[in-house]
């Protein structure tokens, strides 16, 4: 549902701005029109992200082995097609001065449907040949979120994630006390078979045959992560971020990654940022990669891209660890981090609203 436009504090702020303005008297006015000026071309910059119009988001579909070799002309249009429609979805709720939560659950949605991505449709297999889903979604305004984990009959896990968030007392709900609680909530239920496909299952058989049934933490079949996330700014000057999994292929024990992880691979708070991660989990879990990301711009001051390099060249490489994150600044700014081959991934704004649609490195 897409909510009437917002009207925020700070275009209030503008229009009263104005007027007073106008009472000045002239000398007073060449005075501020002169230091005016004087401001600098960055918090110029960061003024018109700031405008009552202005809004952003960014999105990924995942990182891995992701090279122009390992793809066909087909695969990478699909592709492109899957993340430029989640993106003009989260757009359009944007546009209409909708709230970035609302912005972040269209996009996903959408990913979620596809059966390109590791989230919901596509989601990868466990070591038991089941399909275990995971998801959550923040709200950088009040800093309420709302997560589930190990769900096998939800179509969209980040519906769920959502109502957790909105309708419940609880920030995370797990299996099928979390599917009893989408019922009451009238969430979709499906089942199980729903998850179904067959480039998901081979990859499965192809771990397998090749570990002998063993745990193989890092990738699924083809090097590549497929878990969704978005993150996004809108008109009213709220973050929002949100992710999306199957996990990993062949995990085991009901295993949980970052992806509904507050903190790991899902975080935004308005003071600083909104984050997405995608990669091997446990590394993102160990190094509380989203926060870590926000703490650094919070208190430290970084801006964004630094930020977000700090935590995927530093730490999560200093563990041994893969993946990247996709994170959006209170001040509209995007980055895009990875040390991975490639990661799929997209971007827009009120500023430059065509769709920047990536996959490779370079
Ligand atoms: N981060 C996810 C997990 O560990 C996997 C992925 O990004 O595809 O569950």
């Amino acid at each position: 549902m897409i909510p009437a436009p917002v009207s925020s504090r700070h275009s209030q702020t503008k229009r009263t701005g104005r007027t007073a303005l106008c009472r000045l008297p002239l000398g007073l006015l060449g005075g501020i029109m002169l230091s005016a000026l004087a401001i600098s071309p960055q918090s110029r910059a960061q003024e018109a992200t700031k405008d009552e119009s202005s809004y952003a988001i960014a999105l990924h579909g995942g990182a891995g082995t992701i090279t122009r070799a390992s793809m066909t002309a087909e695969s990478e249009a699909a592709y492109r097609a899957a993340l430029g429609e989640a993106l003009i979805a989260g757009q359009s709720v944007l546009k209409s001065g909708g709230t970035a939560i609302d912005a972040v659950a269209a996009s996903i949605r959408i990913m979620e449907d596809s059966p390109l991505f590791n989230a919901g449709k596509g989601a990868v297999f466990t070591y038991d040949g089941r399909n275990e889903l995971d998801a959550a979604i923040m709200d950088g305004r009040t800093l309420k979120a709302g997560a589930v984990t190990g769900v096998t009959r939800i179509k969209n896990p980040i519906l769920l994630a959502r109502a957790v968030m909105g309708q419940s007392r609880h920030v995370m709900l797990s299996g099928s006390g979390a599917e009893h609680f989408a019922r009451i909530q009238g969430i979709d239920l499906v089942s199980p078979t729903w998850f179904f496909t067959d480039r998901r299952y081979q990859q499965l058989l192809s771990i397998q045959n090749h570990e002998k049934g063993a745990m193989q933490l890092h990738f699924d079949g083809d090097h590549q992560f497929g878990t969704v996330g978005v993150v996004a700014l809108d008109q009213a000057g709220n973050l929002a971020a949100g992710t999306s999994t199957g996990g990993l292929t062949n995990k085991e024990w009901g295993r949980i990654g970052d992806s509904p992880i507050i903190g790991a691979g899902t975080y935004a708070d308005n003071k600083s940022c909104a984050v997405s991660a995608t990669g091997t989990g446990e590394y993102f879990m160990r190094a509380t990669a989203a926060r870590t990301i926000c703490a650094l711009i919070e208190y430290k001051g970084y801006d964004v891209q630094k930020a977000a390099d700090e935590v995927i060249h530093q730490k999560i490489a200093g563990l041994g660890g893969d993946g990247g994150v996709i994170a959006l600044s209170h001040s509209g700014e995007i980055a895009f981090s990875f040390n991975t081959e490639g990661m799929y991934r997209a971007k827009l704004s009120s500023q430059n609203p065509t769709p920047l649609i990536l996959i490779y490195k370079d």
